[in-house]
């Protein structure tokens, strides 16, 4: 991404920068790998970046959305995503949530336990429907990736436990107004081995066996996302490997007759056509380290001291010898810190920075906390 310098100057930092071009690229090749599969529907995951304009385009592109929250399923809406391609997850659905997917028409409630499928069975015979359901199933796949992003795993919240899928699904079909359709998986984020992904196919190959031998047909198979970008190296993979993952799927899953397939893709589809533009406001000059103190916080981007990610950073208005600072915010936090040691080209006050790589998790993660405005997030050729 060559970023527009002298545009950047006239903003007043810090605030995201999006690369609607990126952005397109990288859908077109979503659409293109998955298409060569019949049977395969991608979502993207609302979470990872709910910018309008963002949502825009992706909506644009003929993806569904995957939301977690009736917020998201608002702003999924107002997008322009069609209600019959939303699906809703979540282990914490709220009545007035439920009541709003219900009133929407959304395509499918992504149920994480018993008590849940129950309130939801109840409401929607208040509101004379029939929620369409698919169970979240937890298939104790690890994901090789943070701690605090796998989701597949026995301890983790999320989903119903494998011994316990046959009764809830029979639980399901007892009920007036619920109608079960299929199942979910999402193991985790930032997964870069397709072997993880292959180890999730076959726990999917033997639950469905398990199905199939009660009898219980099972109409879509929902695989959630977790494909990881590199966050080392934008630049020379700004498209993550698509091809191999829907490959995976397509060679790994033994689909039954009229089953789709759907996918729900957050961090993959948006996290490279994003960067957080930071102005620095000091050097300090520590007693082992120089430190450079930028305008940017973990207030606006939470990943590095939330999850002790990664994101390139660059000093985009300075040629001059790399040196090695400690790039940390103005936060009162000791974690509000973006990377340590890093090489930037030799810094001075008011020099701009680029934190790469943060389409994904990053602007809708913002918080207020010291009262501090949230970033905005502007499109590249709009400025
Ligand atoms: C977060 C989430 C996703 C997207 O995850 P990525 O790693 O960003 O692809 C998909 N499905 C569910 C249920 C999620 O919670």
């Amino acid at each position: 991404m060559t970023l527009p310098i002298q545009k950047l100057e006239q903003l007043e930092t810090p605030f995201y920068i999006y690369d609607a071009d990126l952005l397109r690229e990288t859908l077109k090749t979503i659409n293109e790998e998955a298409g060569k599969y019949k049977n395969f529907c991608v979502h993207y995951a609302v979470k990872a970046n709910a910018n309008k304009k963002v949502l825009g385009i992706i909506a644009q592109a003929g993806l569904g959305a995957d939301c977690v929250s009736g917020g998201e399923i608002m702003a999924a809406v107002a997008a322009g995503f069609p209600e019959d391609k939303i699906v809703y997850a979540g282990v914490g659905k709220s009545d007035w949530e439920i009541e709003l997917g219900l009133n929407v028409g959304i395509s499918c409630f992504n149920v994480e336990s018993v008590a849940e499928l129950e309130v939801i069975n109840e409401i929607a015979g208040q509101l004379g429907e029939v929620a369409t359901v698919a169970f979240r199933i937890n298939p104790e796949v690890g994901a090789h990736t943070h701690a605090n992003i796998t989701t597949g795993l026995a301890e983790n919240k999320f989903g119903i436990a494998m011994r316990d899928m046959i009764p809830a699904i029979k639980k399901a079909e007892e009920m007036e107004n619920v109608k079960f359709t299929g199942l979910h998986f999402h193991i985790g984020s930032q997964i870069l081995e397709m072997d993880d992904f292959k180890a999730l196919c076959e726990r999917i190959n033997e639950l469905q066996d398990q199905l199939e031998a009660e009898g219980i047909k099972v109409q879509s198979i929902n695989v959630g996302g977790g494909l990881g970008i590199d966050y080392q190296n934008p630049d020379e993979n700004p498209i993550p490997n698509f091809k191999d993952f829907f490959a995976t799927y397509a060679e790994g899953l033994k689909l039954r007759e009229g089953q789709t397939l759907h996918f729900e893709l957050g961090r993959a589809v948006v996290a490279q056509m994003g960067s957080l533009i930071t102005r620095t406001l000091y050097i300090k000059e520590g007693v082992a380290k120089k430190f450079l103190i930028v305008d940017a916080g973990m207030t606006d981007l939470i990943r590095p001291a939330l999850y002790d990610a990664y994101h390139k950073i660059e000093n985009i208005s300075s040629d001059e010898p790399e040196e090695a600072y400690d790039v940390v915010g103005p936060i009162c936090e000791s974690s509000d810190v973006f990377g340590k040691g890093r090489m930037l080209n030799k810094s001075k006050r008011h020099d701009l920075i680029a934190m790469r790589s943060a389409g994904a998790y990053g602007e809708i993660m913002a918080s207020r906390y010291n009262c501090r405005q949230l970033p905005k997030g502007f499109m590249i050729d709009e400025l």
